[in-house]
Order: C-alpha cells, then structure tokens, then sequence
C-alpha cells in the first residue's frame, strides 16, 4: 500500500469539504471525496470521487466500500456534508426539521458507524465531525441547523468514552462564517451584521478550516478527543 493515510470526506465537492479533501491529497493521503447532487470532477484532483448521499445508509456502505478496495480501511473520517433550512421557529416544519437532522446528525451517525468498524480492527482512527459556531453560539431563525450541528458534540464526546481506549479520536471543528455557496447565500446587510459581531471583523477562508482538520486528524493531535475546536475569528469565545 503506498505511503499516506486513506481518509474519506464526505461533501468534497465544494466550500469546505473541498478545501478539507484538497489539504489531505496535499499531504500525500489516499482520499476518497464524496459528493451528491455535484460533479465527479469538482472533488479536488488527486481524490478519488465517489457519490454518496449520508442520509442514505446502503449509499454510505457502498462509499466506504469503494474506499477500502481503494485505499484500504478508512482511517481518517470527516465527516462534513451538511445542510441549512432555515426558518424562524413559528413557520418551521416538521419535515425541514427532519431533513437537517437526517443530514447533519443522522448522516454524520452513518459515516461514524460505518468507519468505525474498520477504525476498531485497526486500533487507530481519527473521526472530524464539521459543527458550526450556531451550535453552540445560537442563531434566531436556525433552530433545526442549531440542534443538529450542537448534537453532534454530544456525539463526539460519546464516541471518545466508547471507543478512545481503541486509539480512535472524535472531535468536532466549529467553523463560523465561512465564505462558501452557504454564507454568499446571505443577504449583504446579514452578511454586514454577522461580520461586526466577530472579533476578527472579516469571515473566514475554506483553508483555514481545512489546516485545523489536518491537524486534529495528524499524530500531533493524538491525544485530543471529545474537544470542540472553534475556528471562528473569536466569534464564540472558545465557547
Ligand atoms: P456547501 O453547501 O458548500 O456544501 C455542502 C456539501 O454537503 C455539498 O457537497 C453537498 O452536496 C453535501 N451534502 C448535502 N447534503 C448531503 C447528503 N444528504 N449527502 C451527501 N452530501 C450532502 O457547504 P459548506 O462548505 O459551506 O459547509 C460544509 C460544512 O461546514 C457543513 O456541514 C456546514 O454546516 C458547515 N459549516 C459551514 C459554515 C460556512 O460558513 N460555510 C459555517 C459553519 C459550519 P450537494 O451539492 O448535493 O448538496
């Protein structure tokens, strides 16, 4: 098998999850990027493109199925795919609510089962669940995305109990605003707003999460697990 880790990476077809796949291709790991509705060629060169949708648990299988006969049993997951349907409270439905939740939590679920098998085999993983500064921080008109992405700490933090004696790690990276397809979706005076209340006074860049996942899923980072690192211009305050 040649040199590097095989890291899967779920949404790498754009905004975050591209920039995550692009850094581990970089290092010289085997990644396979997964993408849904986009383009095999938008996942970066050098990653192998294989289409998944997280919500659905015989598509993940296959995705990871793909990456094994690839690159071996995945040992680096990132889990990223992700989505917002935002509504204030009082006009939220029940079915927005559960497709946030299906993808956000429920698809980040999926992939960490599915990794874990392998991860348990070969006693080392490392799992990077993509939260959001909303999650802990609040955001009026966000309560599902909220919800989902808060979860997912509980998530990180109960597979540390479960599984760090197997030498697995689970963390989350909370990015805040991003410039990605996500945050050009906000109106320009949101976009003002959000961008006065972060300490930083500018949103962030698709590397500068990228950079933290590579670290968090490096040797160096082999004894953190269970932590949520805030990537956010100070936004949250370390939480
Ligand atoms: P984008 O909307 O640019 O990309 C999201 C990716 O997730 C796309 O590849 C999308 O595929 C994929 N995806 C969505 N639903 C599914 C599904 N059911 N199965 C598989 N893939 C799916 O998002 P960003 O790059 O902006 O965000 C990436 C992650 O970072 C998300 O989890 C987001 O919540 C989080 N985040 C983003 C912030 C930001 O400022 N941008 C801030 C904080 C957190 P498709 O094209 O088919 O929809």
């Amino acid at each position: 098998m040649p040199e590097g880790r095989s890291v899967l990476v779920t949404g790498a077809d754009r905004g975050i999850g591209r920039a995550i796949a692009a850094a581990f291709v970089a290092a010289g790991d085997r990644v396979v990027g997964t993408y849904r509705t986009g383009r095999p060629e938008d996942v970066p060169e050098g990653a192998l493109a294989v289409q998944a949708d997280v919500t659905d648990t015989t598509s993940v299988d296959a995705a990871f199925t793909r990456a094994e006969e690839a690159h071996g049993p995945v040992e680096v997951l990132v889990a990223n795919a992700g989505v917002t349907r935002d509504a204030l409270l009082l006009r939220a439905t029940d079915d927005d609510f559960a497709a946030v939740l299906d993808t956000n939590l429920g698809g980040a679920h999926r992939c960490a089962r599915r990794a874990a098998k392998g991860m348990v085999r070969l006693k080392r993983g490392r799992i990077v669940f993509i939260g959001s500064v909303v999650g802990l921080y609040g955001s009026p008109g966000q309560t599902s995305y909220a919800a989902s992405k808060a979860a997912l700490v509980g998530m990180a933090r109960a597979l540390t109990r479960e599984l760090g004696g197997r030498g697995i790690t689970a963390n989350v990276v909370a990015p805040g605003y991003i410039h990605t397809a996500m945050t050009d979706a906000l109106s320009e005076s949101q976009q003002e707003v959000y961008q006065k209340a972060i300490p930083a006074g500018r949103f962030g860049e698709v590397d500068e999460i990228a950079g933290v996942v590579a670290f968090l899923a490096s040797d160096a980072a082999g004894y953190i697990s269970g932590a949520v690192v805030p990537v956010d211009g100070g936004l949250g305050m370390g939480h």
